[in-house]
Order: C-alpha cells, then structure tokens, then sequence
C-alpha cells in the first residue's frame, strides 16, 4: 500500500484523538459512583427486607399485647362484678361470702400476672418500634446517598459526553486528509489490535508494541520508498515514519 508521507503522518493525529475518545469512553463506563450505587442499591433491598420482618415483628406483639389488654380488663371487670356484689350486701349467706372473697384473691393474682405479662410484651414492643424506626431511617439515609450518587453520576456522564464530542469532532478534517485504503487498514487493525492502529517508528523501536526493530528489519525499512506503507513485522500495526525514527 501506498500513500503521501503527509498523509500517513496524519495518522498519529488521527490515532492521538481515537485514543482520548477511547479513554473517555473507558471512563464514562467505569464511573466510580456506578460501583457504588449497585453496592448501595444492594443495600437497599437488604434492608427494605429487615423492615419487612421487623413490621410483622411489630404486628405480632402488637396483637399479642392488646389480646393481653382485653384478659386484664376481663378478669378486672369480673372482679368488680363480684366486689359491687358484696358491696351491695348482695352475698347474706356467710359461706358464700367466704367462698366469693378466696374468688377476689385469686382474680388478684390473676390480674397481676396478666399484667406483669402485658408489660413484658409492651416491652418487646416498644423495642422492635425502635428497631423498625432505626432501619426506616437507615433506608433514608441510604435513598438520600443514592440521590446523590446518581445526580453526581449524571453529572459526570454528561461532562464526559461533551468533551467526547468536542474530541470527535477534531476528527473529520484529519479523517479527509486520509486516503480511504490507509484509513480502512488503520480502523480495521484498531478493532482487532487494542485499538491502536498506527505508531511512530521512534527511535527503532515501534510506539505501539515497543519493540525495538534489529539491523536487518530497520536496513529494509531504510530501503523502502517514503510512500510505501510499512508495518511492523511484531504487531503488524502501522509504522509511520519521522526524522525521530533513527533510521
Ligand atoms: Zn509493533
């Protein structure tokens, strides 16, 4: 392949602008805030999953403690049921009497257990409300860092968008001064060699694989007429040659 030394040199300008775009791109994928936003959002449904069984927990000892509330009222209205009875002077038969003050002792002991009981559960209560109150507010913190996280994201994405655009666009005047033979080779060994395409022979050694070309490869290249495409025999990327070629 043949083409004006001009024009092989415009294909380290060329390579120089593809390179930054790449590298925007590169960066515009791997945005740290991405990582941390699918570590978050993680995070997120593991604790919407803590909520969940924290508020059947609350449930639970909620029903469990107004159950308990309806047997000590239960027992206490009995209790003053029988109480105004004998207040009343209802009870005359003294046998009875006795036998209805033991019944008051022991709806006593009745009462007292069930809200010693009540109690016991009103605690448990109390402290899976401040559990589920904690993870509420653990999930807000979460949404609030995950609203920023994006907005910065946003942010970002749309900096790196412009100045991919503005890169790109030093690309059609250098791309018109490209024969279109040399540009399809340069774009087909950018897709299968990393992206690079062509580099400068610097001082013998080729810019994009680094090796250093021997006697033999750099008195051929010496032989060859400057518009002759030459490529590099390690990566067979292109060689452009300049006076820092050491040839
Ligand atoms: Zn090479």
């Amino acid at each position: 392949m043949k083409a004006e030394p001009s024009a092989q040199l415009r294909l380290l300008e060329l390579q120089e602008v593809d390179a930054r775009v790449d590298q925007l791109r590169h960066q515009k994928a791997n945005l740290p805030q991405t990582a941390e936003i699918a570590a978050l959002t993680a995070r997120r449904t593991e604790t919407q999953g803590w909520i969940r069984d924290e508020q059947i927990k609350v449930d639970d000892l909620t029903a469990v403690q107004e159950q308990a509330d309806r047997d000590v009222e239960q027992v206490k209205a009995r209790r003053k049921r029988d109480q105004d009875r004998i207040d009343a002077g209802l009870i005359g038969n003294p046998k009875d009497l006795e036998r209805m003050q033991h019944e008051l002792e022991s709806l006593d002991r009745r009462i007292s257990t069930l809200e010693d009981e009540e109690l016991e559960v009103m605690e448990r209560l109390e402290q899976a409300q401040t559990g589920l109150a904690q993870l509420r507010s653990d999930l807000d913190e979460v949404d609030r860092q995950l609203d920023a996280l994006t907005t910065e994201r946003e942010e970002q994405t749309a900096a790196l968008e412009e100045r991919i655009g503005e890169t790109g666009e030093r690309r059609a005047p250098i791309v018109a001064a490209i024969p279109d033979d040399l540009l399809a080779l340069y774009e087909k060994l950018r897709t299968t060699r990393n992206g690079v395409g062509a580099a400068l022979l610097r001082a013998r050694r080729c810019g994009a694989c680094m090796l250093t070309l021997d006697a033999a490869e750099l008195a051929a290249i010496r032989g060859r007429a400057a518009d002759d495409v030459v490529r590099c025999e390690e990566c067979s990327r292109i060689l452009v040659r300049n006076e820092e070629s050491g040839l």
